[in-house]
């Protein structure tokens, strides 16, 4: 099996070009989809031989390559519908790019467009780089934002399923004060993160009720700032769990779950932000690559069952404390609800039925995916 794995990143195009560009090819698809509803085949070389000197003819400007790449993709799209759907292009729709029609040597970009190539050097976020250097690049597409006017390149990279390694399981509990507290008690703790984060809300708002252009401006740098630190704390928080010798398989609370036990507007405002959603995507990302796994599990009562003795209640919980009032056990609410995670996996998944009382101790077989 192969996993893929899609990189973003924004670049910088002539616009008028890339814009008048986008909206040719945008017709040229649609013609081939018009084709292939008339004649009721998706058939590539017929298409071909029936529309592609014409078109060459009417978007002289559009390269014989872009025309082919525009035909194979307008007739793969149809097929996949079975002419149920008819799927059609925008004058902005994205412009997907193939290695007929485009070059990626280390971080330079080559795209065709109308007349010379263009040529363009990405910049490339770190924790990709290693993506960009040992995977296959298989494709990428142009497309454009028109609130922000903003051109993106998405870039397919491939690469062979890793072998599966053997290894332990953890549980991870993540929440509004630490950013993960692991089942064999390691505290992430997000005090950094909620105090800059504070920081920007107080100056953001500060700004908004300035309003004026250079406070907009200075808005904009200020999330960008943001973005940057909150992703570089994400990366290096998963790098840290992922490349844990020891461990296979992190578990993580089903977010589903977690979202139906209220627990408060706040949490619930940090599990629904794309840097709650940006630290479980380097997570998997980095434990794919290792071998490793990401393995979910629903939480509805994790934070209020006891680790030793299994009793439930709600009380047993008070903030950050956990206190059992069944058998006394007394310990971090976050660690209990790591320790909860893990075991509920095991014991739900086929691995842990033989094995319940030794959980710790628990080895996963190398070969998860058959
Ligand atoms: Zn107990």
């Amino acid at each position: 099996m192969r996993i893929k794995r899609t990189v973003s990143i924004p670049v910088k195009l002539p616009s008028e070009k890339f814009l008048f560009l986008m909206a040719q090819c945008a017709e040229i698809f649609n013609a081939h989809i018009d084709w292939a509803i008339a004649n009721k085949t998706y058939n590539k070389n017929k298409a071909h031989k029936a529309l592609y000197h014409s078109l060459r003819e009417q978007y002289c400007c559009v390269s014989s390559a872009l025309v082919q790449t525009i035909r194979d993709n307008a007739l793969e799209a149809i097929k996949a519908t079975k002419f149920k759907n008819i799927p059609r292009k925008k004058p902005t729709s994205g412009l997907r790019y193939d290695k007929r029609t485009m070059t990626l040597r280390g971080k330079q970009l080559t795209l065709s467009c109308i007349g010379k190539r263009v040529s363009l050097i990405l910049d490339v976020p770190d924790y990709f780089k290693e993506v960009f250097e040992t995977w296959e690049f298989c494709g990428a597409t142009v497309t454009y934002t028109n609130n922000t006017k903003q051109f993106w390149v998405r870039l397919v990279f491939e690469t062979e399923d890793p072998q599966q390694i053997e290894g332990q399981i953890q549980g991870i509990d993540r929440g509004l004060y630490h950013q993960a507290v692991t089942s064999d008690g390691q505290f992430f703790s997000s005090s950094k993160v909620r105090e800059v984060q504070r920081r920007y809300l107080f100056n953001r708002r500060k700004l908004q009720q300035k309003g004026t252009r250079s406070a907009k401006r200075r808005l904009k740098a200020m999330s960008g700032r943001e973005k940057r630190f909150m992703r570089d704390t994400n990366h290096c928080v998963s790098k840290k769990l992922a490349n844990q010798p020891l461990i296979a398989v992190f578990v993580l609370e089903d977010l589903s779950s977690i979202r139906t036990q209220r627990r408060g507007k706040k949490m619930n405002k940090w599990l629904g932000s794309w840097a709650f959603y940006q630290q479980e995507q380097f997570l998997t990302y980095k434990a794919e690559a290792l071998g490793k796994r990401v393995a979910y599990q629903d939480a509805r009562y994790t934070s209020q069952k006891c680790n030793i003795c299994k009793h439930i209640r709600k009380t047993n919980r008070h903030k950050s404390k956990f206190c059992c009032k069944n058998c006394g056990h007394w310990t971090h609410a976050d660690f209990n609800a790591a320790k909860n995670v893990r075991d509920d996996y095991i014991l739900s998944s086929t691995y842990g039925t033989e094995e319940q009382g030794s959980v710790n101790t628990l080895y996963v077989s190398a070969k998860f995916f058959g």
